[in-house]
């Protein structure tokens, strides 16, 4: 359950906010070094106050510790200096001494409570051997300090095995001193850094709002200027350079936008061809009917013949529309190619076969050059509507007695069809447009030899497809010759 929560927090919506995360990230730059500096500064002045009072205290013990051996006060306690001394201390320091002779013996407790007692501890064992120590237990606020009491031999006291000088531990000094000041002041501290801290708290809270008000902004106007775009269709392309990143956005949205333009524009002008186009077989059935209509008497020769012409106009209108077909499915069927080893010299011979009686018609020659065997990876019926399309174009626009001439050739990469006519050629400016949709050089004889302006745009499209290229080079009045050329493995390029 608390993992479906602690879960449930982490994917929470706000935290994929760019804004909350900046918030957070400046708020806790803020905030942490403070917490961490306040920290610091606490337990240092615990360490050095501490130090401070153990060497104070530590000082004072050695000066006493000498009066005790002067005093001879380990074998004799009455001294009223050394008692009015050790009072004294044990007064300034909130504490309590303890001085303990050579056979660990309590001779003195400046709390009165413990004299004559034996004290058999680590620390006053290692003192009696010389070693003085000190302990800060900063749980119950104390400091523990073992001093050894040293007397010094003198010149008198030498003997043989005592040189002058030597140092012997006679007892020890255990005191302990309260450090409730020091505790005290800290506790002083801890509430004033608390003040200042929830004072940094609010100050880095209102500097992370608006900090993060004022670098989240270009992100804002970027959604402001793409939501202008929607509502109005603004054409200028929108502008937020704040940063590189808005930049590139903004870029990227720009390109996205002018190529959305450039292919509505491209369907809206198709839409309005496609409207003209088929409206134009329509109109010229009105006319012919209409001016049946409008003449009462009108002879049978003349309901045959208009009849004839509006038949010829349906199967126009029908043409369009199968071409048109052809197209979109061509465009929709993009991934559905039906791919296999086909050869492509006999492929051009039976459709060479199925077009000259058309081109004997017109007295065209149609001939077949097979400058290499060529089998290639392809859709079959996609490369046939290539080739029929260009050969028809061949026998449509070319002249009486003409020639058309279709070469297969390949290298270990590519084949290539070249589709060559002898007809009437297409001026230079129309050779990169010839492959639009419904463009037509000469508007009225294609449509005299029913063309219908879509059968280079769909050869184009199923070339395409099958990741190849087509392209044209023509003498106006001498002829004109198509190059197509495609991968002979499918998927290779
Ligand atoms: P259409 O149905 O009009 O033939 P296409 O898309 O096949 O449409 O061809 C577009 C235009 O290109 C034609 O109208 C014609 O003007 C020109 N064209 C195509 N092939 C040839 C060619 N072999 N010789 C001369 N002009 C051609």
């Amino acid at each position: 359950m608390t993992e479906k929560i602690k879960r449930g927090f982490i994917n929470l919506k706000i935290w994929r906010s760019l804004k909350v995360r900046l918030f957070a990230i400046i708020f806790l730059m803020g905030l942490v070094p403070a917490m961490i500096i306040k920290e610091g500064i606490l337990n240092n002045y615990e360490d050095r106050a501490v130090a401070v009072r153990q060497s104070d205290v530590q000082n004072q013990l050695k000066i006493i510790a000498n009066h005790l051996i002067t005093y001879n006060y380990l074998q004799d306690t009455s001294s009223e200096v050394i008692n009015a001394e050790l009072e004294q201390l044990s007064n300034l320091y909130n504490g309590r001494v303890l001085i303990i002779n050579g056979n660990l013996r309590v001779v003195k407790d400046t709390y009165g409570i413990s004299e004559g007692k034996i004290i058999i501890s680590e620390e006053v064992i290692k003192c009696i051997k010389g070693t003085a120590m000190s302990n800060y237990d900063a749980k119950n606020g104390f400091i523990e300090i073992t001093t050894p009491i040293v007397e010094t031999v003198s010149a008198q006291m030498a003997t043989e095995n005592l040189p002058e000088g030597t140092e012997l531990t006679r007892g020890i000094m255990l005191t302990s001193v309260s450090t409730d000041i020091i505790r005290n002041t800290m506790d002083i501290l801890d509430r004033r850094a608390f003040i200042i801290m929830i004072i940094m708290i609010f100050c880095t809270l209102v500097i992370a709002m608006v900090l993060t008000r004022i670098l989240i902004r270009p992100f804002d106007r970027i959604s402001k200027a793409i939501n202008e775009i929607k509502d109005d269709h603004i054409d200028e392309p929108i502008s937020v350079p704040d940063y590189l990143e808005t930049e590139h956005i903004v870029d990227a949205f720009n390109s996205l936008i002018k190529r959305m333009k450039i292919v509505d524009d491209s369907r809206q002008e198709f839409v309005a061809n496609v409207s003209h186009e088929l409206k134009t077989p329509i109109t010229s059935m009105k006319v012919l009917a209409d001016s049946l209509l409008d003449q009462p008497d009108v002879p049978a020769e003349l309901y045959r013949e208009f009849l004839v012409d509006i038949t010829e106009e349906i199967e126009r209108e029908d043409k369009i529309i199968n071409d048109l077909l052809a197209l979109v499915k061509m465009n929709k069927t993009a991934a559905k190619l039906n791919i296999g080893v086909v050869n492509i010299n006999s492929l051009a011979e039976i459709i060479l076969k199925r077009l000259r009686p058309i081109a004997r018609k017109n007295d065209i020659e149609l001939s077949l050059v097979s400058a290499r065997e060529v089998t290639a990876e392809v859709d079959e019926v996609k490369m046939s509507l290539i080739l029929t399309n260009l050969v028809e174009n061949a026998v449509k626009y070319n002249k009486e007695n003409g020639e058309v001439t279709v070469t297969v050739d390949a290298d270990h990469q590519f084949f290539t069809v070249e589709v060559a006519d002898t007809g009437i050629g297409i001026p230079e400016e129309s050779l990169v447009k010839i492959y639009e949709r419904f463009y037509r050089v000469d508007k009225s004889h294609s449509r005299e030899i029913g063309g219908t302006g879509l059968g280079l745009a769909i050869t184009r499209s199923a070339i395409l497809l099958h990741r190849g290229s087509i392209r044209a080079e023509s003498r106006l009045g001498e002829g004109t010759r198509f190059l197509v050329k495609m991968p002979l493995i499918h998927g290779s390029m």
